[in-house]
């Protein structure tokens, strides 16, 4: 009953950009697309139809989730808010965004996806992504384009919403070999989460509050940011205190392991200072947070920055300790991540 054309997904070998072996190449999904319909501002801002394919998995849970209780998806009815649109739903794009081809088996191995950062923001990478990325450094050519399609920018959800920039980098990297007569010069796959978001300080009626008034400052689910999966931040209340005649904002947030211990601190406008930076010892991720009153609202900035390794095989020890398991980092190496950024 369906003869007339191919069926999705058996198009035969397809030209990929490489130009080094007769391999197939498969088109992957862009890490900001969840469905055929979605994507970030920067790749679909008026949710076009776009390039899908449903056989790969997409749309990684947070790994924050496993911590605490069960997220209820109120991401997906901010998305279906935006997507009730019809004016201009059938013009093509104009823009076509950038494509992602693999040349690796298409086994689950290469589609396994990073756990993200926080549920409503939905970006998912997978193996493949670093894979054609890391292929072209490695081939010589202009990796871009590549990057482009891995780089997002948007707003998430609505209780935070979140304006977020997530955006690789490849930097050269020494050899992670301990043989000492082997040094090939390698690449890595760097990425950085920038989260910022505002918390209130007064009550939905506008009335400001103090010392005792508790609100719903973010959304039950939401309060926990993970910037890999063996830790997240967790915000628990933001208040107005005064003191001396003078008002000034705390937060309460900690700092939870996957050993189960929590770490609670609390920070106060008038002291300033800010939360430490933490490194993972069991991956390789930096992350950072930052607090600023601005008004009647606290801006939190979130940062995460995380070194995925050389995309050669989904078995680089530095993409297994994202994906699932762990490795022991040395202490050496804090910090080295969050600083290839700032350069
Ligand atoms: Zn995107
Ligand atoms: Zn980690």
């Amino acid at each position: 009953m369906n003869e007339a054309g191919p069926s999705p997904g058996a198009a035969g070998p397809v030209a990929g950009p490489g130009p080094d072996k007769p391999q197939q190449f498969w088109r992957g999904n862009l890490p900001c697309c969840t469905d055929d319909r979605s994507g970030c501002a920067s790749h679909n801002p008026n949710r076009q139809p776009v390039f899908y394919d449903a056989n790969l998995p997409a749309h990684a849970k947070s790994a924050g989730t496993g911590f605490f209780k069960a997220i209820k998806d109120t991401a997906a009815k901010a998305h279906s808010a935006i997507s009730g649109g019809t004016s201009g739903a059938m013009m093509p794009q104009q823009h076509p965004a950038p494509e992602i081809w693999c040349s690796l088996p298409r086994v689950p191995e290469t589609w396994e996806l990073l756990p993200q950062v926080h549920p409503s923001v939905h970006y998912s990478l997978s193996f493949y992504h670093v894979h054609t990325v890391m292929s072209a450094v490695r081939n010589g050519q202009d990796p871009a384009p590549f990057l482009a399609a891995l780089t997002c920018r948007g707003k998430s959800g609505t209780w935070p919403s979140i304006t977020y920039a997530i955006t690789p980098k490849v930097v050269a990297s020494a050899s992670s070999t301990n043989d000492a007569t082997t040094t090939t010069p390698t690449h890595a796959f760097l990425i950085e989460h920038f989260y910022t978001f505002t918390m209130s300080l007064k009550h939905a009626t506008g009335a400001a509050f103090y010392a005792t008034a508790r609100t719903p400052f973010l959304a039950e689910g939401y309060r926990n940011f993970a910037p890999c999966r063996h830790f997240v931040r967790l915000f628990r209340q933001v208040r107005e205190e005064r003191r001396k005649q003078q008002y000034f904002a705390a937060v309460d947030y900690s700092l939870k392991n996957v050993l189960g211990q929590e770490f609670r601190d609390v920070w106060r406008s008038d002291v300033g200072r800010q939360p430490t930076n933490m490194c993972c010892g069991m991956c390789f991720t930096d992350s950072s947070l930052e607090f600023e009153v601005v008004g009647d609202k606290v801006v939190v900035r979130f940062l995460s920055h995380r070194d995925l390794g050389e995309g050669v095989t989904p078995e680089d020890g530095k993409w297994v300790a994202g994906v699932k398991g762990k490795v022991q980092r040395s202490k050496e190496d804090f910090g080295r991540i969050r600083g290839a950024f700032s350069e």
